[in-house]
């Protein structure tokens, strides 16, 4: 008999033994696996696309914390900022500016992360550890009193190579203990983001506290 999700969310949550949250990637699941994914007790979903977050959220609970774990465009912020928990995604100022401004028209505060980039492939979005420290440090982030940067998010390269993606881990926990003491009203680091299905072991054991798990709960995606 195959695990079910519920089974595989016990057991992923075992491993974590509370040193991090889980957040369940549902992007290309359909309702009813999010459903039971909520019956076991997961509250926190991770999509990767504006639109199929905003299609997903009104058929499910209203106590879900949605996660926006993909690249995330300026003019799309506006559909999510009514309700998203947590965007992991940010990799620039202007889209600050306007995560600030749409939290702004919709009464709250809404948490950010910075996307750093660790891996070796060209293709993964993220700031240089350098840029991200450049950009907690502009003057302008005073002005932004709708949105909080609460830490970072980063993606190991995608390889069976164990040292590699500890090494990329370590790198991202170190810079983020570095931004860490920058001190701003709206920087307040207490999350890190890092570690998926295939490595969040090594994430945890490297100070993760958000691993963002899909296919080890929910299936392979096609
Ligand atoms: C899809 C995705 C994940 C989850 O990937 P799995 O390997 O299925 O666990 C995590 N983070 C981001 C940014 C993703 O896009």
């Amino acid at each position: 008999m195959p695990m079910t999700i519920a089974q595989r969310i016990d057991q992923i949550r075992s491993q974590l033994n509370g040193r991090a949250r889980l957040v369940a990637v549902t992007k290309t699941k359909p309702i009813p696996m999010l459903r039971e994914a909520y019956e076991a007790g997961c509250k926190s979903f991770g999509e990767n696309k504006v639109q199929e977050m905003i299609e997903k959220h009104p058929l499910l609970p209203a106590d879900i914390d949605w996660h926006l774990i993909g690249h995330l465009q300026t003019n799309k912020v506006k559909y999510i900022a009514p309700f998203v928990s947590l965007i992991h995604s940010v990799d620039s100022l202007k889209l600050l500016q306007e995560i600030n401004k749409q939290a702004a028209r919709n009464n709250r505060t809404i948490d950010c992360l910075l996307q750093i980039h660790i891996a070796e492939e060209e293709t993964k979005f993220g700031l240089s550890p350098d840029e991200a420290e450049a950009l907690l440090n502009v003057p302008e982030l005073d002005n932004l009193s709708n949105i909080r940067i609460i830490g970072l998010m980063g993606l190991a390269t995608f390889t069976d190579n164990e040292t590699q993606i500890r090494r990329e881990f370590q790198g991202l926990k170190q810079l983020y203990d570095k931004l860490s003491t920058i001190q701003r009203t709206n920087v307040a680091f207490r999350e890190l983001s890092m570690g998926m299905s295939g490595d969040y072991g090594i994430a945890v054991e490297e100070g993760s506290t958000l691993v963002r798990v899909g296919s080890a709960i929910f299936g392979e995606r096609n």
